[in-house]
């Protein structure tokens, strides 16, 4: 019997649903969020002290904690933050610590604060998993000796054994670099009247020390991100620590550069490109809350915060805030409940708001502050349709002869037009002319994009490459593959042909997202291109001063999808890329080609009526019962054997329990029906907003077992729907 000595219940970032009991040895000061190091099988793992407790007389032996770690302990918010994220999306909440952990060399001790870099002798003894170790030892960044082991898939021995034969020297790392104190009054501007009537609100909110969520809305360039510097400003200076969140491709160093000027400190970054020695840097400044403002993605919630008093999530409405893979969950959302457990703010930034967050401020659940455009423009500028019905382009071409025109005068003007197709590549389809036959990913049931530029076809799905074949691969015929339907690429070459003396810009993700692209921007910026031809990259708030006319190539694209949020989406990005054009000192128009121009968004968007749209787009998904106004969670079964896939999707679907106000759609085939050589089949699960859709489902699932290859994802809230 164990006697009355201490219990502390540890979280291990595992796929465990709950903690273990390891017994705190006497001398060992624990505490609730400690980090601590014990022992599970034969290795150490790093967990945190989720409670602590004593001994209940189970006769088991419990095993003891080796060691605590001297960082401060995280804290019971961020531990219950966890715990409701868990439970919400049905993920074990050690999953969930481990996106907390996800810092490897974070906790290392002094002791560890070396690093190791090939010597340059050959080892007395030779083995694959050594040649591993020094090819990577070698490239030139010193790593400590667990990221040595990760990078080349081997166990820690493998790596202290090369030391000790010589094969590996041993460097002092650096010291991590401080953080400096940012000065809420640093940089600024003398802000409009409206801008400062904003920014009061918020900042009263600040005050307040209380859970409240505000929208600040906006169109871009209406100075949102001046106001909510302000509203930063204020938790600053109340002593605590901010986390800007943005889109991961938002997040670039001309903005990092903008934080940096207004606060007079540079802010810390979190994005899944920094280098492990950074991630330690700032996992460590914010926990032990030197780090003050954090601009990060969406990750970035789950650093562990010591003293957060603020979230601002900018571009609230952006998809890319929910992750799909591993834990599946919405980062807006999460920082909402984030300030809720926390009894902090929320702010939510957007030009394009989302349907749910505007149905929030209905419900007054959410308070809102308006920002009017600085220079008295309106929200969108003027929007003309053209339908495709009547207007049609030539065979083998895409853009109608008013928008042609269009461009022409627009050209000739000396100023920028912008033509907007939301398709990378050349075209989304390749096809024999002969036989008919796709050409389609070998992984996935989906059409291989060609690529011109690169000369390769590629599947969006998986990022699959081949090169064009020169025969048709089912019928051998040659030359009789013909792409079908546009890409950017494709556009471009009509483009020339129509505009020859146009100086045509490709924008698209293929130009990755380095320095070819801000290269691309600036160019553009600065008058170098007179034509843009671009996907909805471009739509993402760059400014354009000469931009006086864009064209909306396929506005239906994003309608036809199966997403419920097909149509907001499609406003949000037609409305962001239409709000491109005459940002500087002209006026400037939109022209956009549908073949459904009586569609009440084609008319709300011709009228620039953002509430008539969205006053309809509320009534459709009450009517359908489709959030906001019922929930949503989809089940994806998928496996390698479509026969398996089938049969344990059907099954599960008949063990689905019958429950009042909840209905179980499918399981139907997916629409992309495998990727990457997985079967998919997908049930989902509708339930009216009173219904406790995590009881359902915990109900439904707790005998599911998906076995051998098979796997069963659960998506609540879901917004993929292929
Ligand atoms: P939004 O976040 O709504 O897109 P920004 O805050 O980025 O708008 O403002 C757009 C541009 O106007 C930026 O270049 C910003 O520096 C500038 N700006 C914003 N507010 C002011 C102000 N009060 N005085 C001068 N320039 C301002
Ligand atoms: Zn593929």
């Amino acid at each position: 019997m164990t006697g009355d000595s201490a219990i502390a219940e540890v979280l291990l970032p595992l796929a465990l649903d709950g903690p273990y009991s390891y017994r705190a040895p006497a001398g060992l000061r624990l505490e609730p969020g400690a980090y601590v190091s014990v022992p599970l099988g034969p290795r150490q793992v790093t967990g945190v002290v989720w409670s602590l407790g004593s001994a209940t007389a189970t006769g088991r032996a419990l095993r003891d904690v080796s060691a605590v770690n001297d960082m401060p302990p995280l804290s019971e918010t961020h531990r219950k933050f966890v715990d409701w994220l868990a439970a919400y999306y049905l993920e074990p909440a050690g999953n969930v610590l481990r996106m907390v952990l996800r810092a490897p060399g974070a906790l290392e001790g002094p002791r560890e604060q070396i690093a190791w870099r090939a010597a340059g002798t050959v080892p007395k003894r030779m083995t694959p998993q050594r040649a591993r170790v020094l090819e990577i030892a070698r490239e030139g960044f010193a790593l400590r000796a667990g990221e040595l082991a990760e990078a080349a898939g081997v166990g820690v021995s493998v790596v202290k054994a090369l030391a000790r034969d010589g094969a590996l020297e041993a460097v002092a790392l650096p010291a991590l670099r401080a953080f400096a104190t940012p000065d809420p009054g640093a940089g600024g501007f003398a802000l409009s009247a409206d801008q400062q009537a904003a920014a009061e609100a918020l900042r009263a909110v600040v005050a307040q020390r209380q859970h409240k969520v505000m929208l600040l809305d906006g169109v871009t360039g209406s100075g949102k991100t001046e106001v909510y510097f302000e509203a930063m400003a204020a938790a600053l200076a109340a002593g605590g620590q901010v986390l800007l969140l943005l889109p991961e491709i938002a997040l670039t160093p001309p903005f990092l550069a903008r934080v940096e000027r207004r606060f007079g400190a540079e802010p810390a970054a979190w994005h899944s490109g920094l280098r492990p020695r950074e991630r330690e840097r700032v996992w460590r400044g914010v926990a032990e809350g030197t780090a003050r403002i954090v601009v990060g993605a969406r990750s970035a919630l789950f650093l562990p915060w010591k003293t957060l008093k603020l979230i601002v999530v900018d571009e609230e409405h952006e998809s890319a805030y929910k992750q799909d893979d591993g834990v599946p969950y919405h980062a807006r959302d999460m920082a909402v409940l984030y300030g809720s457990l926390g009894r902090f703010p929320v702010v939510l930034s957007s030009a394009t708001p989302s349907l749910e967050t505007l149905v929030n401020v209905d419900r007054g659940r959410y308070g809102v502050v308006r920002l009017r455009d600085r220079h008295g423009r309106p929200e969108l500028p003027e929007i003309g349709l053209i339908d495709l019905k009547r207007a049609s382009p030539e065979p083998g071409q895409w853009l109608s002869p008013p928008l042609v025109d269009e461009v022409r005068r627009t050209l000739a003007e000396g100023d920028q037009a912008l033509l907007f197709l939301n398709r990378r590549g050349y075209a989304p389809l390749t096809l024999c002319r002969a036989c008919g036959h796709r050409l389609e990913c070998p992984q996935c049931a989906a059409a291989l994009v060609e690529h011109r530029f690169r000369r390769q076809l590629m599947c969006h799905h998986c990022g699959h490459l081949e090169p064009m074949p020169p025969a048709c691969p089912s019928c051998k015929a040659e030359g009789k593959m013909v792409p079908v339907g546009p890409g950017v690429e494709r556009l471009a070459e009509e483009a020339a042909l129509q505009f020859p003396e146009a100086r045509i810009a490709v924008l698209s993700s293929d130009l990755a997202r380095g320095t070819l692209l801000s290269d691309a921007l600036r160019d553009v910026e600065e008058g170098r291109y007179n034509l843009v031809i671009g996907t909805q990259l471009v739509a993402k708030g760059h400014h354009f001063p000469h931009l006086t006319l864009v064209g909306v190539v396929d506005a239906d694209l994003a309608l036809e999808s199966t997403d419920p949020r097909g149509a907001e989406r499609t406003w949000a990005l037609l409305a962001q890329v239409a709000g491109r054009a005459g940002r500087g000192a002209k006026p400037g128009r939109a022209m956009v080609q549908t073949y459904l121009p009586e569609h009440p968004l084609m008319q709300a968007l011709r009228k620039g009526d953002r509430d008539a749209y969205f006053a309809q787009e509320k009534a459709i998904r009450e009517q359908a019962g489709l959030p906001p106004y019922g929930r949503l969670a989809a089940l994806v079964v998928s496996g390698p054997d479509g026969p398996d896939s089938e049969r344990f999707a059907r099954q599960l679907g008949h063990s689905a329990p019958l429950a009042e106000g909840v209905s179980v759609l499918g399981p139907a085939a997916a629409p992309i029906a495998m990727v990457r050589g997985r079967h998919r089949w997908r049930l989902l699960v509708k339930a009216r907003r009173e219904v406790n859709l995590q009881a359902y489902l915990r109900l439904w699932l707790k005998d599911v077992k998906p076995r051998g290859s098979l796997a069963l994802q659960v998506d609540v809230d879901p917004y993929n729907f292929l």
